[in-house]
């Protein structure tokens, strides 16, 4: 289309500060380029570089970066979104920036009964700017044009009232590996059970963290709707249970 909903073809844009930066400074572009610029919001456009200097870096919007049905779109057709314990040192920033080049769509960091890092007031503020921070970094890199939001750090509680939007919510739980009786099926049989994914509306995971959740953590969100699953006979760490949970996820999107 000519008019790009608010971005009309030819018309020119300038970066913001953080981006021009990156542009001018760190990749080191010129006039003339061509760069993809997204609003993070799915929408994305080829713009070729017509200023770039030490006060601004500007240029022409050529056209969609990915024509309507063209089928390049590089976002996922399953909206997965991560709930994930916080973790230890920067375990959970691992965790984001490996999951937003896999595609998750959104994520809910949560404190749980067993969570050992616990940041209050103002490093909570700090680490939830971290975080979106670090998405943002591989949105950028894995070409991406939808920017995951990170919602504020929640409760346990908070996780489970948000259930029901969702079409179906994965716990993959400790208990359900074979150290422990093997008692749950695999994330992979309960999802490939579900309904074609035409009906399927967003999926919830949720990861515990380091010392995995509380039987009761466990119970309450099997009553609230969610399957707990397994994710095979190994017990994985939390941040490697994460992003192998998300890959089989979106991996069955490719087939
Ligand atoms: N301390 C726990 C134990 O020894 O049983 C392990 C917790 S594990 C490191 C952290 C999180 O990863 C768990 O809460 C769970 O969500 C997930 N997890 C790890 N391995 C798993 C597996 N084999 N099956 C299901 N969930 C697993």
């Amino acid at each position: 289309p000519e008019r790009l909903e608010g971005v009309d073809r030819g018309s020119t844009i300038r970066l913001p500060e953080e981006a021009a930066h990156h542009v001018a400074r760190v990749v080191r572009l010129r006039e003339g380029e061509l760069i993809a610029v997204t609003d993070g919001g799915g929408r994305s456009f080829l713009v070729r570089l017509r200023r770039v200097d030490a006060r601004a870096v500007e240029g022409e919007v050529l056209g969609p970066e990915y024509p309507e049905g063209d089928g390049r779109d590089p976002e996922a057709s399953v909206a997965v979104d991560l709930a994930f314990a916080l973790l230890k040192g920067d375990r959970s920033e691992t965790v984001l920036a490996l999951a937003t080049e896999i595609g998750v769509r959104r994520y809910r960091p949560f404190l749980s009964t067993r969570t050992v890092v616990r940041p209050e007031g103002e490093a909570r503020r700090r680490r939830e700017e971290r975080f979106r921070a670090v998405v943002r970094e591989a949105v950028e890199l894995s070409g991406r044009t939808h920017l995951p939001p990170v919602e504020p750090i929640a409760s346990f509680a908070d996780v489970l009232a948000s259930f029901p939007s969702y079409a179906a919510v994965f716990v993959p739980y400790e208990l359900a590996a074979a150290a422990h009786g093997g008692v749950y099926p695999h994330l992979l049989e309960v999802y490939r059970a579900l309904p074609p994914r035409a009906f399927r509306g967003p999926l919830l995971l949720v990861v515990g963290p380091e010392g995995g959740f509380a039987p009761e953590e466990a119970e309450a969100a099997q009553h609230a709707g969610a399957h707990l699953v397994s994710l095979g006979p190994r017990i994985l760490r939390a941040e490697t249970a994460a992003v192998y949970a998300v890959s089989l996820l979106l991996g069955e999107e490719a087939f």
